[in-house]
């Protein structure tokens, strides 16, 4: 039996960032991680360019079923300070758009970082080491492991949630809250391509590789951004971020010109002898155009429309109701919504409100960001946030 000040399980975003703060404050640390390779998921983040951080980032850019309970971590661990890191660390960064900050070169650099910022705190590794079982005596932690058993006072369980299994993901945080007693809410992929019903795939499945600028809604949550065609149904930023809000029942509502004052446009073309579709095409992409008039019974010149008709296909192209089948699921999702309650965890430390010394950190918590940059915000935060209690 080795003994720890604190037993960090998951060597990603967040298990990395939370073993380095608490090993530079002198604690004696130990990381465990599983998989083979290290920080797969930063790796692929972003492109291979790793988005890591939003300058906007802040609670509403999160879901989650308290709203509040990221504000503090995030006030205490700012985009900016991460940015301090990497720049401490010489890692050239751009913002791409809309605050989203990007490094220049790949995303290993940030991966080299935080092993280094592990490094000069002292972090021991058990890597590869998979964790057999997690007990509980007295005040202490044993985990047990092939590579032996360590105790500690403090577990920091920072497993990440079920996207992308085939580099890692495992309910493990889930089953640890459960073996405490804690509630977790029910995960679902999000972030995640949509696939359309068999219908809608026959019409728009070869516009593969289309994309369209549309305000998407689905309840209070809407985004402006683009919306692509892809050869199973729709993805693009619009529909990854739409995707978390998503109940999986009810159609979304696709504004197809969002700038356009659609009902007045089509009214000022009533006379012309033009196809809808031709006109359409002025503002969107002509095979799209063509195939959505034809599902609308609308490829026709404008003059043979009534103005009431003319009024209703205005009216659709603001709100076209689109009901996808389903996601692409966990293996195409950038991230998992639910996890690990946030009533049964403290904001200021992330530990288990009812079991002391067990904290949960990053995505295998119940807060999930929007694309761009919000994701990892959260697992630098949060590990933060335990790494300075542990
Ligand atoms: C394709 C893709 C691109 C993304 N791009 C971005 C982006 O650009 N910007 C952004 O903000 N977010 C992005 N994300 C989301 C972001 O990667 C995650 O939100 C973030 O990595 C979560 O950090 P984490 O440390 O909580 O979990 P993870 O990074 O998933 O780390 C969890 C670690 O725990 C390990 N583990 C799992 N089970 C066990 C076990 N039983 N025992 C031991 N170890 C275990 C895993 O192997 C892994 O190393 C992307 C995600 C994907 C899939």
């Amino acid at each position: 039996m080795t003994h720890y000040d604190a037993v960090v399980i998951g060597a990603g975003a967040a298990g990395m960032m939370c073993a380095a703060t608490s090993g530079q404050r002198g604690r004696r640390v130990l990381l465990i991680e599983h998989y083979h390779k290290l920080g797969e998921k930063i790796r692929i983040s972003g492109g291979g360019r790793c988005n890591f951080t939003n300058t906007g980032a802040g609670p509403a850019n999160y879901l989650s079923g308290n709203p509040d309970f990221c504000r503090s971590a995030l006030a205490r661990f700012t985009p900016r300070d991460f940015i301090d890191l990497i720049e401490r660390h010489g890692i050239a960064y751009h913002e791409k758009k809309l605050g989203q900050l990007f490094c220049d070169g790949p995303s290993t650099q940030i991966i080299d970082m935080l092993r280094a910022q592990c490094d000069a705190g002292g972090v021991e590794w058990w890597m590869p080491c998979p964790v057999d079982a997690v007990s509980r005596d007295g005040a202490m932690f044993r985990v047990a492991t092939p590579h032996g058993v360590a105790d500690a006072p403090a577990l920091v369980v920072a497993t990440g949630g079920l996207t992308v299994p085939k580099i890692g993901a495992t309910p493990f945080a889930y089953r640890i809250a459960e073996q405490f007693g804690l509630r977790v809410v029910p995960p679902r992929p999000a972030l995640v391509p949509l696939a359309f019903a068999p219908d809608a795939l026959a019409r728009y499945g070869d516009l593969a590789g289309v994309s369209v600028d549309a305000e998407i809604a689905f309840g209070e949550a809407r985004f402006r951004e683009n919306l692509l065609f892809t050869h199973r149904g729709l993805s693009g930023p619009a529909i990854l971020q739409v995707s978390s809000y998503w109940d999986g029942r009810s159609p979304l509502s696709i504004d197809l010109l969002p700038d356009v004052d659609a009902v007045a446009w089509l009214a000022d073309h009533r006379r012309s002898s033009a196809r809808l579709d031709t006109l359409l095409s002025e503002k969107l992409p002509r095979r799209f155009a063509q195939q959505w008039c034809e599902a609308h019974d609308a490829a026709h010149p404008l003059c043979e429309f009534t103005a009431d008709e003319l009024a209703a296909h205005a009216a659709r192209l603001k709100r076209w109701p689109v009901l996808p089948s389903g996601t692409l699921g966990y293996a195409k999702a950038e991230v998992t919504v639910g996890g690990i309650d946030t009533r049964d965890l403290s904001s200021k430390t992330m530990a288990a409100l009812a079991v002391p010394g067990l904290h949960f950190i990053g995505e295998a918590v119940d807060v999930t960001g929007w694309l761009g940059g919000y994701n990892f915000q959260w697992a630098w935060a949060s590990a933060h946030a335990a790494g300075s209690a542990v």
